[in-house]
C-alpha cells in the first residue's frame, strides 16, 4: 500500500477539524470549562496550519519565510495550547513565558535557520526541535502535577505526548541528515505524517478520556458524599464499608460499628437559627473525622446522625473510640454567632457478626443501642 504525504496532510487536518469540532462542542454545550477551550482552540490552529502547508501547492518545496513563519507559529501556537489547556484542567498557574517560548520557538528557528543557512532541511530541524517544549512540558505536567488525582488516563495521555516527543525529536535528527540537491518537499515526508496521525489520535483521544475520567470522579464523589459535611453519605458508607467486607470470612478482621446522634440538636436550630445548626454539624463532623483515623469511615447518615465503621475493632475498641468522641463533643465549644454552644452526644455501638455481609444488621443493633441511650438520659455510650 502507498501512502502518500499530500493525502496524509488532507486527512491530518480533517482529523484536527473533528477534534477542534468536538472539543467546542463540549466546551460549549458543557460547564464551559476553560481547558476543553483551549484544546479545541490548540486541534482548530494546527488545522489552519495544515491548510498552509496544503496552499503551497501540489508541486511542494519548503515554505518560503513568511508562510513557515505563520504555518509553524500556528501549529506551535496550538501545540502550547494544548499544555495551557492541561494547566488549567489541573488548576495550575500558566506561566506567560513558557507559553511565549513555547509558541514562538518553532516560526523563529525556521525564519532564523533559514536565513542563517539557507538550508531548509537545517530550519526544518529546528522547527521539530521547538515541536519538542511543549511536548516535554505536556508529559512532565500529566505526570509530576503536584497533589493531582491519580487518574489512569493521565498515563495514557503522557505515554501519547512521549510518543510525540519521540516522534518530533526523532524528525529533527532525520532532517538534519538530509543535505544536498535531493531535499524532500513539503509533504513527502510520509513517515513523519503518518506518525504524526497516529500520535494526533493518540493524544486526543487522550485528552478526550482524561476529561471524560475526571467527570465521573466528579460525579462519583459528588453521589456518595454530603454536601454540607463532605462525609460520606449513606450510600458512600455502603460502598466503602463492604470493600471491608469482601474477603473470605476466615481472613475477615472485626468491624466496628458506631451510631452517634447529636442530643436536642432540635433546640440548636430553634434558639440560633438553620445556619448555626448546620455550622455545628460541619464542626461535628470534622471532629469526628479528626478523631479518626484514615482507614476508619466516617459518614453523614441523616440530619444529625453520624455513622463511623471502624476496620480491626471488635466491641471493646469500638466502645472506647465512642467513649472518646463522646468525650470530645462534651469539650467542644461549637460555634454560635456570638457564642459558642455545648452539646452532647448519645452513641449506640455494635459490631459485624461472623456470618454478615453487609454492615447493615451491626448498624440496626448500634440504632437500638442509640434509642437506649436516648432513653437512659442521653450523653452515653450504649452497646
Ligand atoms: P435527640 O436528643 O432525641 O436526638 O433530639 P434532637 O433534637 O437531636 O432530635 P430530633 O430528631 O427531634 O431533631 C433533629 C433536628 O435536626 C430536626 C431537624 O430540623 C434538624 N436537622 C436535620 N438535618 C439538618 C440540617 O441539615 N441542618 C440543620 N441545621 N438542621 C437539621
Ligand atoms: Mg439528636
Ligand atoms: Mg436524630
Amino acid at each position: 500500500m502507498e501512502l502518500d504525504g499530500h493525502t496524509l496532510l488532507v486527512s491530518g487536518l480533517a482529523m484536527r477539524a473533528s477534534f477542534a469540532v468536538v472539543f467546542l462542542a463540549m466546551w460549549l454545550h458543557g460547564r464551559g470549562d476553560p481547558y476543553l477551550r483551549d484544546w479545541g482552540l490548540g486541534a482548530a490552529l494546527i488545522a489552519a496550519g495544515f491548510v498552509l502547508v496544503l496552499a503551497t501547492g501540489a508541486s511542494g518545496s519548503y515554505l518560503a519565510p513568511v508562510r513557515g513563519f505563520l504555518t509553524y507559529g500556528l501549529i506551535g501556537l496550538g501545540l502550547t495550547l494544548g499544555w495551557v489547556g492541561l494547566r488549567r484542567f489541573d488548576g495550575r498557574p500558566v506561566p506567560p513565558a513558557l507559553v511565549a517560548v513555547s509558541t514562538l520557538a518553532p516560526p523563529i528557528a525556521y525564519v532564523g535557520i533559514l536565513a542563517a543557512t539557507g538550508a531548509p532541511n537545517f530550519a526544518l530541524a529546528g522547527v521539530f526541535a521547538a515541536f519538542c517544549v511543549p511536548c516535554l512540558v505536556f508529559v512532565i505536567d500529566l505526570l509530576a502535577a503536584p497533589g493531582h488525582r491519580r487518574l489512569a488516563s493521565r498515563a495514557v495521555a503522557a505515554t501519547a505526548f512521549g510518543l510525540y516527543l519521540v516522534g518530533f525529536a526523532a524528525a529533527a535528527f532525520v532532517s538534519l541528515q538530509e543535505i544536498g540537491p535531493d531535499q524532500p518537499e513539503v509533504g513527502s515526508d510520509v513517515v513523519v505524517l503518518a506518525f504524526d496521525h497516529f500520535a494526533c489520535l493518540f493524544s486526543n483521544v487522550a485528552l478526550l478520556a482524561l476529561a471524560g475520567e475526571r467527570a465521573r470522579a466528579e460525579l462519583e464523589w459528588l453521589a456518595t458524599r454530603d454536601p454540607l459535611t463532605g462525609l460520606l453519605n449513606r450510600r458512600g458508607l455502603l460502598l466503602e464499608s463492604s470493600r471491608h467486607l469482601a474477603g473470605p470470612l476466615s481472613d475477615r478482621p472485626p468491624l466496628g460499628v458506631l451510631v452517634a446522634d447529636i442530643d436536642a440538636f432540635k433546640l440548636v436550630n430553634d434558639h440560633h437559627g438553620h445556619a448555626t445548626g448546620d455550622a455545628v454539624l460541619t464542626r461535628f463532623a470534622a471532629m469526628t473525622r479528626d478523631l479518626l483515623g484514615a482507614y476508619e469511615l466516617v459518614a453523614r447518615y441523616g440530619g444529625e446522625e453520624f455513622i463511623c465503621v471502624l476496620p480491626g475493632c471488635g466491641l471493646e475498641e469500638v466502645r472506647r473510640m465512642a467513649e472518646r468522641l463522646r468525650q470530645a463533643t462534651e469539650r467542644e465549644p461549637f460555634p454560635a454567632s456570638d457564642t459558642s454552644l455545648h452539646l452532647t452526644v448519645s452513641i449506640g455501638i455494635a459490631a459485624v457478626g461472623p456470618g454478615e455481609d453487609t454492615i447493615m444488621p451491626a448498624v440496626a443493633r448500634a440504632d437500638a443501642a442509640l434509642y437506649a441511650a436516648k432513653k437512659s438520659g442521653r450523653n452515653r455510650v450504649v452497646s
